[in-house]
């Protein structure tokens, strides 16, 4: 398997507010991919850090591949809201617990615009540095990456990040999990 190497830009940013719990109510059981529907990045971010938001991520992708924390990685983010899991025999969660269960990391885009090259890599990248920390497989564990619309209660409640167009997604969970075999050798975020 060939090893993938990126050393895509941290950006280091500062939320306006603290829209995040204070306290993981349970366990992390994998990553949940959003887009934040912004149509640009500068916009996006400045929303993303702004007082009114209410809203958070763990971890953002710009366009050009560059990324930051926003919620503080051990705390839950505000990015799934009401929620049941999608596979709970391998991901189990309490109702409307995915802000805890995951990791929530957002592509910064819309449902109309796909992401690019440098931002899914980083993105997997990402991925596969939280399954490092957690000793998840990149491998036989790649059920882990999941998504807005899978956990979302109810059911087609949300569309990220596939967008609207289910036959020309903008991202998938598969886009990310086809590439985490190929970062083996990652450091644990
Ligand atoms: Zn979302």
């Amino acid at each position: 398997m060939i090893e993938l190497r990126t050393d895509p830009r941290q950006e280091t940013v500062r939320p306006a507010r603290r829209y995040w719990y204070e306290e993981l109510r349970t366990p992390r059981v994998g990553v949940c991919l959003h887009y934040d529907g912004s149509s640009s990045d500068a916009g996006g971010l400045s929303w993303l850090l702004g007082v009114d938001v209410h809203a958070s991520y763990n971890l953002y992708v710009k366009d050009d591949g560059s990324w930051g924390i926003i919620a503080p990685l051990h705390l839950p983010a505000w990015h799934a809201g009401k929620s049941r899991s999608s596979d709970p025999e391998r991901m189990p969660y309490p109702n409307n617990m995915a802000n805890h269960a995951f990791y929530g990391l957002a592509v910064l885009t819309n449902g109309q615009v796909d992401v690019t090259q440098p931002q899914v890599l980083t993105a997997a990248w990402l991925t596969a540095r939280l399954f490092a920390k957690h000793g998840w497989s990149r491998t036989d564990e790649l059920y882990r990456v999941t998504t807005h619309s899978a956990e979302a209660w109810r059911r087609g409640r949300k569309t990220d990040p596939e967008g609207s167009n289910a036959r020309n997604p903008i991202m998938s969970a598969d886009d990310v999990r086809h590439l985490l075999p190929m970062f083996q050798n990652v450091e644990a975020l």
